[in-house]
């Protein structure tokens, strides 16, 4: 039974969550391998709405186990807010398994992240200010506090003191904040040690073992590959590798063990914050995506940024993760557009035309996308199921998809609900 990673193929907000509740439903194991509480997933399941950060979206199955991975970075008072919105709605998390290697998002690095975006003023990187940026500083730097660590409360005291003597110069120095008090953020950090314990443990060899007994595995990414600090459109990114090679490094499974990587992405392209995004569109055809496809930020309520389907950079996101598979989402948003753009190229700053997903930001900024038209459809495809009913324009804007990308499209969605999907995906 295969290991699959499932990862967002543009720039995040691609609907990856519903993909991810439907094949958790169908998996043994699911593990997230990076980013923290910077995710997200609203799941609907009954008449109870769950909002979920951090905690995988699979505990909502009984016999589905969670893993947190070592590439995760762990806030402990959200970890235990999350544990307690489930349990206390009788949802039995007693499946959850948090890797000992895991960093964990300290109360100053919250601050610190809200006090650099404060700073950086217009500058600033647009993060969630929940602190997952200064925590993976921390572990780059070594002096990062990790999950094994609440299981001895002196030498987290002290990895708190050392880690501290640094942050306070900078919170005092720089931004005119008082000090912290090591002992007062280490005994709030361990009242939560006891709570968090028994989840702890050796996620990697929990995977291995799952793997070896031909269960069902899902790696799900979080953001999306156009955010990808190393291959993402930095600095326009997140701070750590949502891409498929970070399923390994984030949980301690090598590269040989995964069979399948499925991409997911918007049948359109849709951008949250700055950075640069050439099929960005401000027409007709980007107020109907906006309000069809309710294009706002879950956290942030801001409008999100609308434009066609990217093949240049969807392709490129096929490359940097080897993506097996693509899922479509929300091509039910497009019915009713006269017609449909897909860009299959770009023309560089120096007049030159690409099909490759230009290295230098430069290009990227300044490129201007060429596009192919496809005639558009009417019909109203909400809960199609089936390819056969698609319409034949709709069918024929996949198909050229699939055919530039190089790779299957084994799953469209057609509408906001769980099963509003046409789905093919095997796992
Ligand atoms: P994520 O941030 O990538 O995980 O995105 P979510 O899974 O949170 O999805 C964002 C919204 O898109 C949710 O309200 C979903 O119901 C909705 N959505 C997902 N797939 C589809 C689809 O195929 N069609 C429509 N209309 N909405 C969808």
């Amino acid at each position: 039974m295969p290991a699959t990673v499932v990862i967002g193929a543009q720039w995040g907000d691609e609907g990856k969550g519903k993909v991810v509740d439907l094949l958790a439903e169908r998996s043994d194991v699911v593990a997230r391998y990076q980013g923290g509480n910077n995710a997200g997933h609203t799941i609907v399941a009954g008449d109870q709405t769950y909002a979920l950060h951090l905690i995988p979206s699979g505990i909502l199955y009984p016999d589905t186990t969670c893993i947190i991975g070592n590439g995760v970075v762990v806030d402990p008072f959200v970890l235990v807010r999350e544990l307690d919105q489930l349990e206390e709605r009788g949802v039995d998390t007693s499946n959850l398994r948090i890797s000992g290697n895991a960093h964990l998002i300290m109360p100053y690095h919250v601050q610190l992240d809200t006090q650099s975006e404060i700073r950086l003023g217009k500058l600033s990187i647009g993060t969630t200010r929940r602190g997952i940026g200064p925590a993976y500083m921390d572990k780059a730097a070594r002096i990062g506090i990790r999950a094994q660590d609440l299981l001895d409360a002196s030498i987290l005291r002290r990895k708190v003191a050392i880690a501290l003597e640094q942050k306070n110069e900078v919170l005092t120095k720089i931004y005119g904040e008082p000090p912290l008090d090591a002992d007062v953020v280490a005994g709030e950090v361990l009242a939560l040690a006891s709570r968090i314990a028994p989840f702890i443990a050796d996620t990697s060899l929990l995977l291995d073992t799952a793997i070896r007994d031909e269960q069902t595995v899902l790696f799900e990414g979080a953001q999306g590959t156009l955010l990808d600090i190393d291959h993402g459109t930095y600095p326009f990114v997140t701070s750590s590798n949502p891409t498929a090679g970070a399923a390994c490094t984030g949980t301690g499974v090598g590269p040989t063990r995964i069979d399948h990587v499925l991409g997911i992405s918007k049948a359109y392209t849709t951008r949250v914050g700055e950075g640069p995004f050439p099929t960005e569109i401000d027409d007709a055809a980007a107020r109907h995506m906006a309000e069809v496809g309710h294009e706002v930020g879950t956290t942030t309520g801001r409008a999100r940024r609308c434009g066609w389907l990217d093949l240049v950079a969807l392709r490129y996101a096929v490359r940097v993760s080897g993506m097996t598979q693509l899922g479509l989402t929300k091509l039910d948003v497009l019915s009713g557009l006269p017609e449909v753009r897909l860009c299959t190229a770009y023309v560089k700053p120096d007049g030159t035309e690409t099909t490759e997903f230009p290295w230098h930001q430069s290009d990227f900024h300044s490129c201007t996308p060429v596009y192919e038209t496809l005639e558009g459809w009417d019909d109203d495809i909400v809960g199609v199921t089936s390819l056969d009913d698609l319409p034949p324009r709709a069918r024929a804007y996949v198909e050229r998809i699939a055919q530039f990308t190089g790779v299957p499209i084994t799953l469209i969605g057609t509408g906001q609900g769980r099963h509003e999907v046409i789905d093919n995906v095997e796992l």
